[in-house]
């Protein structure tokens, strides 16, 4: 999902369709309930059927946002809110006509009280369920109610008059309620979100070291026994290398900690880039100390990507006023495919001595535990 924006208009395109889901049945079995108890499909088939075919569009293109929503990652969240919206007010727009009709034709006069009392508690039932849209929480109450007092007020009698005042009393009342149901909405889904984004970000801290930017030994070692498990049901190598800087300690004592702390960082970017797969880990193990997991790498792999790491360390200029600062690094690997009667920590153990190997054999090299793995 590309910005917050974005995931809030989601969020609330999915909790109106949701809300509205009950509406698609509910006004259409009332229409027809009403029309076949007052035999209206036989005594007006004009109003019947003319009712009939726009609930039948109206009802269909519901059916198909909600097919749409199923696969809503595929379509633009504008154009889906864009549908709904529309559609939903077409359904207001209906409705309305379809009560000035019954309000306004002396033959409908049988259902005229029943309109009159649907219609109110149909705009403010759907207008606060969907409060949540702007436009709808205006427009659909506006348009249910218009028609029908434009009908009331057409036809004249003080009954009427006072019925239209009623409906317009009626209409500011839905206003304000919804204005205060749609502020609750929107407020609490932004605070959702950001509570949800500063989670996410807490998670990142958590598992990220602040000078070098790559994980931390903590992360690590959970990647670590995911890995091993992945590896031992997959029956796949599994290969675990540990690097050391050279002299780390004199690199500070003659250019100072904060020097060093920039060698570091251009260390963990130099050995970041050797990652070539998606599913190589690495991690600041410790102080001038970095960690690479390598799954699905046999002990011949392991070495090369070392060797690769060697090397581009081994070819980092820096520059101190001037002065050129060169570093190596020492690497240890171990490979092993893991079994159950061996010990998770196996190849952090192995790894971590064939590390102090290449330390005792001159640094700057690579060294492998291999005994009694691959
Ligand atoms: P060796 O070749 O045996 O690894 O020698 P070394 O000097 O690298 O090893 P030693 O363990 O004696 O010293 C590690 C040094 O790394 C000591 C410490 O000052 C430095 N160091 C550890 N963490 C940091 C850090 O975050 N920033 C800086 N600037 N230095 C660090
Ligand atoms: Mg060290
Ligand atoms: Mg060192």
């Amino acid at each position: 999902m590309s910005s917050y924006h974005d995931q809030l208009q989601f969020q609330a395109l999915h909790d109106l369709t949701n809300r509205s889901k009950g509406g698609i049945i509910m006004y259409s079995c009332v229409w027809l309930m009403i029309t076949l108890i007052y035999d209206i499909h036989t005594s007006h088939t004009d109003f019947f059927v003319l009712n009939l075919a726009a609930f039948i569009i109206l009802v269909t293109l519901r059916l198909a946002h909600l097919y749409c929503m199923r696969n809503a990652y595929q379509y633009k969240s504008a154009t889906l809110m864009q549908w709904f919206v529309g559609n939903l007010l077409l359904c207001a727009v209906h409705w309305g006509l379809m009560t000035a009709w019954v309000i306004h034709d002396p033959t409908l006069s049988e259902i005229n009280l029943l309109f009159l009392i649907i219609t109110p508690a149909f705009a403010l039932g759907g207008a606060s369920t969907l409060s949540i849209s702007s436009e709808i929480k205006v427009l659909y109450p506006t348009l249910m109610f218009f028609p029908m007092i434009l009908a009331l007020l057409a036809d004249g009698g003080l009954q009427e008059y006072l019925l239209a005042t009623l409906c317009g009393i009626t209409l500011i009342y839905i206003f304000v309620s919804t204005n205060a149901s749609h502020k609750d909405y929107w407020e609490a889904i932004t605070n959702y979100m950001v509570a949800e984004e500063r989670a996410e970000q807490m998670e990142k801290l958590s598992v990220t070291d602040p000078l070098t930017k790559l994980h931390n030994r903590m992360y690590f070692d959970s990647e670590y026994t995911k890995e091993w498990k992945r590896s031992l049901r997959l029956k796949a190598p599994l290969s675990v290398i540990m690097m050391d800087i050279d002299f780390f300690k004199n690199i500070n004592d003659t250019y100072g900690h904060i020097f060093g702390d920039d060698c570091l960082k251009v260390i963990a970017r130099t050995i970041g880039a050797e990652a070539k797969r998606p599913t190589d880990r690495i991690a600041r193990y410790g102080g001038e100390e970095f960690v690479m997991l390598l799954p699905n790498t046999n002990a011949e792999g392991a070495k090369t990507i070392a060797n690769r790491i060697r090397k581009a360390v081994e070819n980092i200029v820096i520059d101190f006023e001037g002065e050129t600062v060169k570093m190596t690094i020492s690497i240890g690997g171990a490979t092993a495919v893991p079994t159950l009667n061996e010990d998770r920590s196996l190849l952090l153990r192995r790894s971590d001595s064939a590390l102090y190997h290449a330390k005792e054999s001159g640094r700057n090299q690579y060294q492998a535990e291999t005994t009694g793995l691959c």
